[in-house]
């Protein structure tokens, strides 16, 4: 357990008491934004930033009760021949008429309010109810990322949580992934190596998000049942240009390697970044090359190819094979090849401007 102290002092901060608690209070969220485990003192400016806090966390109780979230999907793609095999599904509070607010500052007032729970459910909910409709429709997802932040994983109730939501939606567990970082796994101590067994045991996969920012243990390495590690976008950014960052991500990469896990870079932006990658043998990328998070449909649209389309082509081909009398084997590799050449230039039927990075991350 961590400990944030605000302390406020009579007279300087507050003649009576509900003014002393209200600042006091004021000054425990500012230590709890400034990292936690520590203590501030009152300072008039921190009113304002504890008036700011409770308009957002307003905001953000009529989102979860009014169901106005979102979930916007980016794309995992293989490096070794350019597709698209999943998405990481990432949540989204929409402006509704006040500003623009991400997830890394309204995801830790989730926390502290416990509000992260309802939502964490209705975000694993919400992406294997939209992962079983893409598998319907006959379009390829081989994976699909949820993140878990600390407080679900304390809270004990992911297992069940998530063995009632797999049941309900069926969508098939193998294809669901649930990203951990190691200070979350950190809050259960001890029984970290259980909690994730627990999850393996129905049928899941894990990943450890933000792997080299927070303990990376090799021992807890050696332990973690996770099956892939996810590089921080942080060592990304200044590829190819530090020399440090890139040792740590080749010996990231080595490590994954090692262990036999597989091994994923956030935050690729740059095609010399992704060729670096590339060559260190990493298996797996997302980062604005391709594209940033979508909106389901748009992501659908442009991302997945359908195996129903596919199916239907090859009737429709079939019928007029046999109307003119090739043979099914004569046939085949010209299929083949009207379908790749028709899933490559897909995108650009419909927006030209894609034309830059399809090529990297095709259907
Ligand atoms: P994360 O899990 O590390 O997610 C990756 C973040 O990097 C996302 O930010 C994504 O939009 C961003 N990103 C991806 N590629 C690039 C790139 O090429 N350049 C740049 N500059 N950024 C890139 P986002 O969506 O703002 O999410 C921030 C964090 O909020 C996430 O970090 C994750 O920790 C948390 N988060 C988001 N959605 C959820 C959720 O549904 N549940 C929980 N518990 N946490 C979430
Ligand atoms: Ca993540
Ligand atoms: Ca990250």
């Amino acid at each position: 357990m961590q400990v944030s102290i605000g302390v406020a002092v009579n007279p300087e901060h507050g003649s009576h008491a509900p003014e002393l608690i209200r600042n006091a209070e004021a000054a425990m969220h500012e230590a709890k934004r400034s990292g936690r485990a520590t203590w501030r003192t009152y300072a008039p400016g921190f009113t304002s930033a504890a008036n700011s806090r409770l308009a957002l966390e307003a905001r953000l109780r009529r989102a979860l009760r009014q169901g106005l979230f979102e979930l916007h999907y980016q794309p995992l793609v293989n490096l070794e021949d350019g597709k698209v095999i999943g998405a990481e599904a990432l949540v989204r509070l929409p402006r509704d008429g006040g500003s623009e607010v991400g997830p890394s500052e309204f995801i830790p007032l989730l926390e502290d309010t416990g509000l992260i729970l309802p939502l964490g459910a209705w975000v694993q909910r919400e992406v294997c109810r939209q992962g079983r409709q893409w598998l319907d429709e006959g379009k390829a997802i081989e994976v699909l990322a949820v993140n878990l932040s600390a407080t679900e994983i304390r809270s004990g109730h992911v297992q069940g949580q998530l063995r009632d939501i797999l049941a309900e939606t069926g969508f098939p567990p193998d294809r669901l992934e649930l990203e951990v970082t190691e200070s979350g796994l950190m809050s259960r101590g001890s029984q970290a190596v259980e909690f994730l067994r627990s999850l393996k045991s129905l049928g899941i996969k894990l990943a450890l998000d933000d792997f080299g920012t927070g303990y990376s243990s090799l021992a807890y390495l050696r332990r973690f049942p996770v099956d892939k590690l996810k590089i921080d976008r942080s060592f990304i950014r200044y590829v190819p240009d530090e020399t440090g960052d890139m040792q740590l991500v080749a010996t990231i990469v080595a490590m994954a390697r090692g262990f036999g896990l597989r091994v994923q870079a956030e935050g690729v932006e740059t095609e010399a970044q992704r060729l670096f990658l590339k060559k260190l043998g990493c298996d797996l990328w997302q980062g604005y090359l391709c594209s940033p998070p979508l909106p389901a449909a748009a992501f659908a649209d442009r991302f997945l190819s359908s195996t129903g389309l596919r199916m239907r082509m090859r009737r429709d081909i079939s019928t007029m094979q046999a109307k003119a009398g090739y043979t099914e084997r004569q046939l085949s590799p010209v299929i083949d090849n009207l379908m790749r050449i028709a899933a490559f230039f897909a995108p650009f039927w419909t927006d030209p401007t894609k034309i830059n990075n399809t090529y990297l991350c095709t259907r």
